[in-house]
This record gives C-alpha cells, structure tokens and sequence, in this order.
C-alpha cells in the first residue's frame, strides 16, 4: 500500500535498544494511522501505569501525512492519561510529521525508563539514542535555541520533566501536544526531545487523483465563509470565536458560575490581530494558516486559551493573557487544564486572583513548586477533591471542559459526557452545527436528534485524526472529497461509509480500553453545577440549568445507537 514510509521505529529506553520494523499494512487498513494505529498500538498493555516501564508513548503520521492533501502535516501522540487515566491521543501541526515520513518512518514506539535524560535522534534512515545534559532543566525556548535548525522537534518543558499531569509536548517551539498531560509519560521515560530530519519522498499511487482532490478541497475550502471568510479562521485564528460564543451567552465565566464575560472583545481575535500586528503561520502543508504570531514574535492564544485565561478567571487584562499563554508554552502545560485549575483554586478559596497572581501560580505549577504548585500541579479533579469539594472541579473523567458551556448548546453537553478522553470539545466538535452551522444547523438548547449527530461525528473524528488531517477543513470539505485524496495516495478503495465504520471501530475500541481500566456509564456524565444553575441570561437569550432528565434520555439514546448494553 502506498502512501506509507514502510518502516517503523520501537525505542525501548530502558535497554538502550532501537529496532526498525516493517509497518503492519493490515492493521494500516484497519486503523488507518495516527489516532487509531496509536490506540490499536497500545491496546494491550493499556491498564500499565503512566509512568510504568511498559507503557508506550507513540508518535504516528497517517497516510496524508507528507502529501500534496491539504492539512496533510499534523500527527498524533498517544499514549494512557496521567490526568484521566484514559487512554488518550493528542493530533499536532508542525513539520514532525512531514519530517518523520520524509525520513522513512511512519510511528515511533517509545517503551521503557532511561536512567538518564535522552534526546532521540532521527537523521533519514539512522536513529540513535543520546545523551543529552545541554538540554535538561531547559525550558522550551532554550531547547529551541539548541535544537532548531533543519528538521523539526519535539520536546517537554520542565512540566513534564517534574511530570505535571498535564504536561504537553512541544513541538517546532509551538505547536502543542497539549491535552492530557502526555509531555509527564515523555518526561517519565527521561526523554527530552526527539530531533527528525528526512530527505526523502512520500509514494503516491495517482498523483492526478490527488492533485484532482486537493482542487476538490480547496475550491470548497476557499468558498467557505467559516474558512477564508471575511471574519473566519484564516484571517483571525480560532480567536475568531470569541465574539460568536460572547454573543451566545455560552462563554465560561467565573469557573462556570457565569457564562457572559462582559470584556471578552478585549481579546477577540480582531482586536488581537491589530494589537500585535499579527501575521498568518500555520502547519505544514496547511492553506489555511489560523495560526498567528506577532509582529515581536509572540504566539497569539487560541480561542480555548484567552477564553480561560480570560473569562474564566475573569481576567480583562490582554498582555496578562498572552502571558500567560507564553508561559504555558515555556513550561510545557496544557492552557485549558491550568487556567480551569487556577479557576477551580480561585472559587475554593473565594477570592479573585490578580493577573499577577495567576501568572505566578502558572510559574509554580511549571515547576511543581512545594505546596501550592505541587498541589495545583496535579489538576482540579485531585486539587479539588483534596480539598472537599471535587464538585468544583469543571472536568468530565477528570480532564478540564474548554471554553464553551454546555448550558449554551445541548449537543456539547452530550458530547462532552460521551468523550472517551473526557472533557473535550474536539472528539465531536457540534458547536460546527450548534454555532457555525456548519455543515448542517441545530437547535442548540434542544437535545432532540442530537444522540445521532453526536455518534457521527465522534466517528468522523476519529478518521480525521487518524487520516491525519485537521478538524477545521471539515468546516468546508467532507469525508467524500478526503476519501478521493486517501484513495489516491494508498491505492485503496475508500468510500464514507468503510472510512466512518473504522471511525466507529477506533471508538468503540478506545471505550474498551477505558472499560478495562474502570470507567463506567457513571463517567459518562456532567458536573452538578450544570444541572443546578443558569447561566448569564441577557440581551433575549435564556441560559436556564439543562434539564437532567432530558439529559439522560438523550445519553441513553446514545447508548441504543451505538448498541452499547452496560
Ligand atoms: S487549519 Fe490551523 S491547525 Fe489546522 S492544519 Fe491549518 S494551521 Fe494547522
């Protein structure tokens, strides 16, 4: 099958051994690549601790990976969530991908404890395990200053090196790894980095199918207002939902006790844009570009980070926001996880905290800092329950919720629940249908048709992320032009429905491997707080508590389509 490297890499850390393996095309066809190679790769040995010797960390391209299909540079990274304990992938932009195929490989199998820390090195065809004191205590922009040159990295901050759990992995300097805290399972290996360069080329079966594809693509893509529109992503990044979700009255404010941020257009993407200059960048291989970086340089935040480090904490102050955004990325944290924390620490001990505080606690969760770093280092579930009241914590199966309220659109809510990684808003992205109305609009205080909608897009999810392509293309295009571009680099006879029953195969799988691990229908569920207290209602929109019965009804609903009995 083509659009494969054909080879694979299995480091194990502990022997100081690598091996080079045939990629298994069977399990390719089954699973595709990136999501769901990874979870089938770790699926027998997923109820070992995090941090134990035999628990792999993987790192998987997909087939697009490389090629002339847009989006084709993202990744995914998998492995069990120290924060969740799920099993757990993060898909990733950057150049790792492009590099890693171009070097002759397609996953990285990365087993065992190094007695010290290590960077791994990958130069086309030759992989080696090294030393690597120059790099260890180095935050990621002295990493970047060591590594950066031709090819591209991946490292952990000193979050994961002290194995926060809710580390990230860094890739390039700044594309994020971010969710779930995989940068702790790197850092419980004492790997620091991994270094990829490659040369080589990506087989393609009919180049002229993909190059037909791509225009398929791109035309829609180009004619999507959501996209390339005068206010979409292109131009303002995912920065661009501030407004929309302001407007909504579904913005998290407060730890959830409100859901109106009255200074939220502080840091809409707009305003960002022409307070920092800010250009277009993006991943590899990528039309799009939502990606932005100011004229100084900084990294502009991501919808999900100025919306937490904002309204969540109520912080109006812009330069504290990017700041801490900076911060997260210099450590290694997962913004959402460490601002829903800081929120969560915030309403325990009732008081506000000032940006200066919030950026200082930020600091002492990067270093797990004795005490309240420490503690807070752990996340709000275990932070919250330590101190009584784990009812405070904003999380489903411990992982944080990003910045759209449930309350706001009732397929979210489901979703959220359902999520086999726990609090996420990108397993079935509805606020596509519930705000954008893309591709097809819903009521969004109606759970009616919603257990349907949310079964197809978490399969669909889960192709995308194993294809590896990216969730905001599909604003515009859909799995019948993606199924033409992957035909046409494997030579394989795709259509929707056999891609969306892999989707199905690879959650039906990752629920299993959560089932051996103890999570139940109990899991599946929404803090209290949602069903006890309104939102902000204003301006003719209503935010009531959502309705617990209708709630359960639509999650057995749920349960029936996807045939599930206990
Ligand atoms: S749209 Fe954004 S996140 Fe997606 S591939 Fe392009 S630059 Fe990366």
């Amino acid at each position: 099958m083509t659009g494969y490297a054909g080879k694979s890499i299995k480091v194990d850390l502990t022997k100081k051994e690598v091996s080079i393996f045939d990629t298994p095309v069977e399990l390719c066809n089954e699973y595709l690549g990136g999501r769901g190679i990874g979870v089938r790769m770790i699926s027998d040995r997923i109820t070992y601790d995090y941090n134990s010797h035999d628990m792999p960390l993987i790192f998987a391209t997909g087939p697009l990976v490389g090629t002339s299909a847009p989006t084709s540079g993202r990744m995914s990274v998998i492995s069990r969530s120290p924060l969740t304990g799920t099993v757990f992938d993060c898909s990733v932009g950057g150049k790792f991908g492009t590099e890693l195929k171009k070097a002759g490989f397609d996953f990285i199998e990365i087993v065992g404890i190094s007695d010290k820390w290590v960077l791994l090195e990958i130069d086309n065809g030759n992989v080696a395990i090294k030393d690597s004191p120059n790099l260890y205590g180095k935050n990621i922009s002295d990493v970047r200053s060591i590594l950066d040159g031709r090819g591209s990295y991946a490292s952990i901050g000193m979050a994961g090196e002290k194995q926060v759990r809710y580390a990230s992995i860094v890739f390039d300097g700044h594309y994020c790894a971010g969710r779930g805290g995989l940068g702790a399972v790197m850092g419980a290996k004492k790997l620091k980095a991994i270094k990829v360069k490659g040369d080589g080329k990506i087989p393609v079966a009919d180049p002229d199918g993909l190059k037909l594809a791509r225009q398929e693509i791109m035309r829609l893509l180009r004619a999507s207002q959501a996209v390339f529109g005068e206010f979409g992503l292109s131009e303002f990044g995912t920065a661009a939902l501030v407004d929309l979700i302001h407007a909504r009255r579904m913005e998290p404010t407060h730890n959830f006790r409100e859901t109106m941020f009255s200074d939220a257009s502080k840091y809409s993407g707009y305003n960002m844009k022409i307070y920092y200059k800010a250009k277009k960048a993006g991943c590899a291989g990528c039309p799009v570009l939502c990606k932005k970086i100011g004229a100084n340089g900084e990294v502009i935040p991501e919808f999900e980070t100025v919306s937490h480090f904002g309204a969540l904490n109520g912080c109006n102050d812009l330069s504290a926001i990017v700041e801490a955004n900076r911060i997260c990325n210099e450590y290694g944290i997962d913004t959402i996880t460490a601002a829903s924390t800081i929120a969560c620490y915030s309403e325990i001990n009732e008081r506000f905290l000032s940006p200066d505080e919030m950026i200082r606690l930020l600091v002492n969760i990067g270093m797990r800092d004795e005490g309240i770093g420490d503690m807070l280092a752990e996340g709000s579930l275990r932070y919250a329950t330590l101190k009584g009241h784990p009812e405070l914590s904003m999380s489903v199966k411990g992982l944080e919720l990003p910045a759209y309220d449930p309350r706001g659109a009732y397929g979210m809510a489901l979703a959220y629940a359902t999520s086999n990684r726990g609090g996420c808003h990108l397993r079935a992205y509805p606020i596509s249908h519930e705000i954008l109305r893309k591709p097809v609009s819903t009521d969004r205080f109606s759970f009616e048709g919603k257990a349907r909608m949310i079964k197809i897009a978490e399969d669909l999810n889960a192709v995308i992320d194993s294809l590896t392509a990216c969730k905001f293309v599909f604003f515009a295009a859909s799995l019948e032009e993606y199924a033409k571009a992957i035909n046409a680099v494997t030579g394989e006879n795709y259509d929707v429905q056999s891609l969306l029953k892999i989707g199905e195969n690879i959650w039906n799988l990752e629920r299993h491997l959560n089932e051996l691990n103890g999570f139940t229908k109990s899991h599946d569920d929404l803090p209290e707080r949602f069903f006890r207290e309104g939102g902000t209602s204003s301006r003719n929109i209503r935010i009531p508590p959502i309705d617990r019965e209708k709630f359960l009804k639509a999650r057995e609903n749920y349960y029936r389509i996807r045939g599930y009995s206990k």
